[in-house]
């Protein structure tokens, strides 16, 4: 198969593809893979392929396609073509959970020659580093790649990247738990599909509903938050978005138990935990498992909590995933007090304080906690995050974690 032909079949694969006849679609790709000897055509539809793969949540198959991709690169002897390989590389295991060596191969992208790909590609990059950095639960580092990110779709008026990143940060206050934020930012996504998106693909309007769901539930707007749900889990099931679907299930069972209904929450748990399961989303798996812990807690059910929690903290020390590991020990630490375990409780308490040394979740000026209960945050410009009423009190020019000025405008 030569070039022209390698071109046609890619072509014919995309438009099978976008209009929602994914096996076909890959098929096409595939026999072009097999027969194209045309090296740019390969590294084109290895792309497609990665692509594919991720969209569906087959995570491993994505992993093998971009470690092909990267060989490819090389022969072509290309900085931008390795470039594009990389990234792809990196997202895979970001996907995967393997967020240390998603770090490290962003680190090989930013590292590789300058080009004017690279301009337009640095913005995804600090993308993906960003939520590699908030899936190790390491904030400033991923608000500060998240900051650069943001810079990269400004500067470059590119608003879908910025509709990515602002989920990526509805997902950080999320965690940190300033929930006006973490509102904002999906619905300025959501404001960013409307007045851009026609031609995009719809997952960008469900993934920003799905961050304004979580979002509302956590305010406990439960009516806006199962509205917001649905509306992405049915895009979600209309392209075979399997992980957008794991998501949404897990959201609804967290609304249920929000709304007290333990019966409706169980069933949606466990339908998120064999799909997260399937696609080898371990985190996914993690908050699964919480919200199964805070049900049976609920139930008065201790046993089964604690076997629930034991499972979780495995996972999430196995991805490195401190938030959770910090939550788990909180919710070990009520079971053990409420069991009279007094030796477990201690250990609980010291792992406890571990985790929120190492997740830096305390205020600089206050000293107490961030993350606890809902509060109004502000970072400064290196991406320390404060309390905002301390801020205002205090009126400090430079940050008192790191002494870097803080004169310039901070951060939204
Ligand atoms: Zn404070």
């Amino acid at each position: 198969m030569g070039q022209d032909q390698t071109k046609q079949q890619i072509e014919k694969g995309l438009q099978l593809y976008q209009s929602n006849q994914t096996e076909k679609a890959l098929h096409v790709w595939m026999k072009v893979l097999e027969k194209s000897s045309d090296l740019v055509g390969r590294f084109r539809v290895l792309g497609c392929l990665v692509t594919a793969h991720s969209e569906m949540g087959r995570y491993k198959e994505m992993l093998k396609f971009a470690v092909v991709q990267i060989d490819t690169a090389r022969e072509l002897e290309d900085a931008d073509f390795l470039l594009e390989s990389y990234l792809n590389l990196a997202r895979s295991n970001e996907k995967l959970c393997e967020f240390h060596k998603t770090i490290s191969y962003c680190k090989t992208c930013l590292g590789l020659p300058g080009t004017r790909v690279g301009a337009q590609l640095g913005g995804q990059v600090s993308l993906s580093m960003g939520n590699a950095f908030l899936g190790l639960s390491l904030f400033q580092k991923a608000l500060e790649s998240f900051e650069k990110a943001l810079r990269y779709a400004h500067n470059n008026d590119d608003t879908m990247l910025e509709c990515r990143v602002c989920c990526s940060l509805g997902s950080f206050y999320t965690q940190v738990k300033d929930y006006e934020k973490a509102l904002f930012f999906p619905c300025k996504a959501a404001e960013l599909v409307n007045d851009y998106g026609k031609g995009w693909s719809l997952k960008y309007r469900a993934m920003s509903q799905y961050h304004m769901a979580v979002a509302y539930r956590l305010l406990g707007h439960l009516g806006s938050a199962m509205e917001c749900c649905e509306e992405s889990m049915k895009i979600a099931l209309q392209h075979g978005d399997r992980p957008l679907q794991a998501l949404c299930l897990l959201c609804f069972a967290d609304i249920h138990r929000s709304r007290g209904d333990l019966e409706t929450a169980f069933p949606r748990y466990d339908s998120a935990m064999s799909i997260m399961t399937e696609i080898g989303n371990r985190l996914g798996q993690v908050q699964v498992l919480l919200g199964v812990a805070k049900c049976w807690m609920a139930r008065k059910s201790l046993d089964k909590a604690l076997d629930t929690i034991e499972r979780a903290q495995d996972l999430a020390e196995e991805v490195g995933n401190k938030l959770s590991q910090l939550k788990l020990h909180c919710l070990s630490e009520a079971i053990c007090r409420s069991k009279g375990l007094q030796q477990e409780l201690r250990a609980h308490v010291v792992r406890f304080h571990e985790c929120v040394e190492e997740t830096e979740l305390y205020c600089g000026l206050c000293g107490e906690s961030i993350g606890e209960k809902n509060s109004r945050l502000q970072a400064l410009p290196c991406s320390h995050i404060f309390h905002l009423r301390c801020l205002q009190n205090n009126g400090t020019r430079s940050c008192p974690n790191c002494r870097r000025s803080s004169m310039k405008p901070g951060f939204v």
